[in-house]
């Protein structure tokens, strides 16, 4: 009887952290979404404040950066968006903007949208064009799949949809690289249908709306849960303004509730309405109640069997937990607050990166001083797989690990090694051989690559056409930009150069003056790629 009067107590006192304690299926967070609310405030707030950008019919100068907007004292989100002459832009040129902003930060993706929509205006452009007409403008954006998939997916919708882009989310889901989200985003934003959107900022703003203790991996809330919350929020009010509605959540979500959105901003739209926070205020009443330690461990608490929380419900609530016993005074409560609210969502759990250890040969024809003119053999890769179809130079394999570091094999197997390709690459044999100092990092979403570094110059018929079944060709600048090369290409040639500065010094000379040169200054590009390995 005590502990029944108690419970009941603790749910009036603390009913948002009751009601969060005691859920067990999805229909809380269904039910905790403020749909009436929530809809008028993020349209007022997306209209006066909207990032201007020229896939929105924006005239320059355009504001794509969010940096710092939580900062204190910050005002960057509330500049209300001058009036400026809002173009049309096609439904194909929000495709294009969708793309290039999925694995890309807004403020990166501006100049290569204007640039691309110059070279390809319409579909019938962009499906006319050649690969490398089309790498080209993509390099530099990274991730070439999409650059791929995109310009077949317009060569798809010239052929078998009349140059015309469906209109509907089942129709632009049958276009090439087309998936929920830049079908929902593409329906929603040029034909004003209320389909839902979810990315990343989308996950995190519901998350915190709806006091949903998951990370933004788990399938039951970024597959399921995510989807159905953003359909009603979308969906309700008769489903007007969905285009503006769904971005008005992802700007949110990129802007006032980013990873360090506080929750409490004056400025945030939500602010009254996120669960998260209230969740928070309620841990922090019941902590100075002396409550707290009770309420957490009755027993078969629901949240725990929640098919979304469960998983993650312990660890939220000793965070939970931790944030309330450092709390200050209620006065300062906010801090705090901005705490609770910051643990949603979850963290991810730690991602498996799988090193490779590489030696790159980069051989040039000739051996004049290395200018634009200079040729370089470079190989295509295959056209599936990591950075298919791109150009690279030439490497081998020497070691591959997860999480540790690759045990480097040493410059003599490394020697060897780059031998065997350059008799590959170049059977009339190579002069100048030698061993740039320190390797190369490049990391991809799950894999890192370490490379060394051997440079020789060669004559031009002393090289080979092909090399493991790969086309090889001579490239000067001029024909590497014709055919976009990547920033891992970049790199090599970079630390080429400066290897080649150091001219043909004895090995500890050359990586004194290297290292002398990255610290005063005269070769600020260098520190930013080449690693210094003193062993
Ligand atoms: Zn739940």
């Amino acid at each position: 009887m005590t502990s029944k009067k108690d419970s009941s107590r603790s749910a009036a006192a603390y009913p948002a952290l009751s009601a969060f304690l005691a859920h067990s299926t999805v229909e809380y967070h269904m039910e905790e979404l403020p749909v009436a609310e929530a809809r008028p405030a993020l349209l007022e707030w997306y209209r006066a404040t909207r990032r201007r950008l020229p896939w929105r019919g924006d005239a320059p100068p355009y504001n794509g950066s969010t940096a710092g907007v939580n900062k204190a004292g910050s005002r960057a989100a509330q500049v209300a968006a001058e009036p400026s002459p809002v173009g049309e832009v096609s439904a194909y040129g929000v495709w294009v903007s969708e793309i290039m902003c999925q694995q890309t930060r807004v403020e990166a993706v501006i100049p290569y949208w204007l640039a691309w929509m110059e070279a390809f205006p319409t579909v019938q452009d962009l499906a006319a064009a050649s690969e490398e007409q089309v790498n080209a403008k993509w390099a530099g954006l990274g991730f070439y799949r999409r650059a791929r998939m995109l310009h077949e997916g317009a060569k798809q919708v010239v052929d078998d949809f009349d140059g015309q882009l469906p209109q509907t989310v089942d129709g632009l889901l049958r276009l090439k690289g087309v998936g929920p989200y830049t079908a929902g985003a593409i329906a929603s934003i040029s034909f004003g249908v209320p389909a839902p959107i979810v990315d990343g900022n989308v996950l995190r703003v519901l998350s915190r709306l709806c006091a949903v203790a998951s990370h933004v991996k788990q399938p039951a809330y970024a597959d399921k849960l995510a989807w159905g919350l953003a359909a009603r929020l979308v969906e309700g009010g008769g489903g007007g303004a969905a285009g503006e509605l769904n971005q008005a959540v992802m700007e949110l979500g990129a802007t006032l509730c980013a990873p360090d959105g506080s929750g409490c901003d004056e400025r945030d739209p939500l602010r009254a309405l996120y669960k998260s926070t209230a969740v928070a205020r309620d841990a922090l009443a019941a902590q100075r109640a002396g409550d707290l330690d009770a309420l957490l461990a009755q027993p078969n608490l629901g949240v725990h069997r929640c098919p979304v929380c469960g998983a993650g419900a312990a660890d939220f609530l000793a965070r939970l937990r931790a944030v309330a016993a450092g709390a200050p005074p209620r006065s300062e409560e906010d801090t705090a607050v901005a705490q609770v609210h910051a643990l949603l969502p979850l963290p991810l759990p730690k991602k498996r990166v799988r090193q490779e250890r590489y030696l790159v040969v980069a051989v040039r024809r000739g051996d004049a001083a290395l200018s634009p003119g200079t040729a370089w053999l470079l190989a295509k890769r295959p056209d599936s797989g990591l950075l298919a179809g791109q150009w690279e130079f030439p490497a081998t394999l020497l070691a591959a690990h997860k999480e540790d570091e690759p045990d480097d094999p040493g410059a003599a197997a490394r020697a060897t090694a780059g031998g065997t390709l350059l008799e590959q690459l170049a059977p009339g044999g190579v002069q100048k051989r030698s061993a740039v100092d320190g390797t190369l990092e490049h990391v991809f979403s799950h894999v890192r690559h370490t490379m060394h570094v051997e440079h020789a110059c060669c004559d031009a018929d002393a090289a080979a056409s092909e090399w493991e079944g790969r086309t090889v060709e001579w490239m000067d600048a001029d024909r590497m930009a014709e055919v976009g090369i990547t920033a891992g290409v970049k790199k090599v040639i970079a630390a080429v150069s400066a290897h080649a500065q150091t001219g043909s010094a004895p090995r500890r000379a050359g990586k004194r003056r290297v290292a002398a040169g990255s610290d005063d200054g005269k070769q600020p590009k260098m520190s930013a790629f080449f690693t210094k390995r003193e062993s």
